[in-house]
């Protein structure tokens, strides 16, 4: 990754550009589960949850494609000194290609 320049998201499940930022999330330390939450309708708490197993903030992004039931996740983990990123993706439960679920962009102007 290089910090001097610009990617655009693509949506790995069907090549869409249209990719909407839906939550962002920071976990606690060894806790599973978002401590805070950025979502459409708002900052949410959740001081709770179960081990993790690793150590060190977790920091994650939520994508959704805006054409199909995908999912997708930028993690930041911090452990050590060290920040590793890790990307996954999925498509939504009860979906299946071509289906286009609505997509609750964080907010948008
Ligand atoms: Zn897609």
């Amino acid at each position: 990754m290089n910090f001097n320049e610009t990617e655009r998201l693509i949506c790995p499940d069907c090549g869409c550009e249209n990719v909407h930022p839906t939550a962002v999330g920071v976990h606690n330390a060894g806790k599973k589960g978002r401590l805070v939450e950025v979502t459409s309708d708002g900052v949410h708490q959740s001081p709770n949850g179960a081990t993790m197993g690793k150590r060190g903030v977790v920091i994650e992004l939520e994508f959704n494609c805006e054409i199909c039931p995908c999912v997708m996740i930028v993690k930041y983990q911090f452990h050590k000194g060290d920040t590793s990123r890790e990307s996954s993706w999925f498509i939504m439960d009860g979906y299946t290609a071509g289906e286009c679920p609505p997509v609750e962009t964080i907010w948008r102007d």
